[in-house]
């Protein structure tokens, strides 16, 4: 059997017009991506919205920098935190996964808020115990 590597995950504090967290999970060869507009939080009472945006390639994880003046997003960019993760489960409208992170680690949901729009989603660690 081959071990293959874990997938990534990354939340990049990103200072643009309005300070954000931008969280992208390494599925299907892509960077999948939503905009986090508060801190996300280890207490499974935060629920935190989060806003479906466009995927990013590989590698982007890395990046840390500053985005220049006059390009979409411009602003400085730093790794809040980052890690592998292991995906649980896997819906349309819902993926639930385990992240290993410096700050954020065990179990978290995201799942689609449609009440607050079509790429609405919200993110948050889940209240079951680990054991
Ligand atoms: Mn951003």
């Amino acid at each position: 059997m081959i071990k293959t590597k874990e997938p990534a995950f990354v939340i990049q504090e990103h200072r643009a017009t309005h300070l954000h967290y931008d969280f992208r999970l390494e599925m299907d060869g892509v960077l999948k991506s939503w905009a986090i507009p508060k801190e996300p939080s280890m207490d499974p009472k935060v629920k935190r919205l989060a806003i479906r945006v466009e995927d990013h390639k590989l590698g982007y994880e890395n990046f840390e920098g500053v985005i220049p003046e006059g390009m979409y997003g411009a602003g400085p960019v730093k790794i809040w935190d980052k890690g592998s993760y292991e995906l649980k489960a896997r819906t349309g409208d819902k993926i639930i996964f385990n992240l290993n992170g410096k700050k954020l680690k065990g179990e978290f949901f995201l799942v689609k808020f449609k009440k607050a729009g079509p790429k609405s989603w919200l993110f948050f660690k889940t209240s079951k115990k680990i054991d």
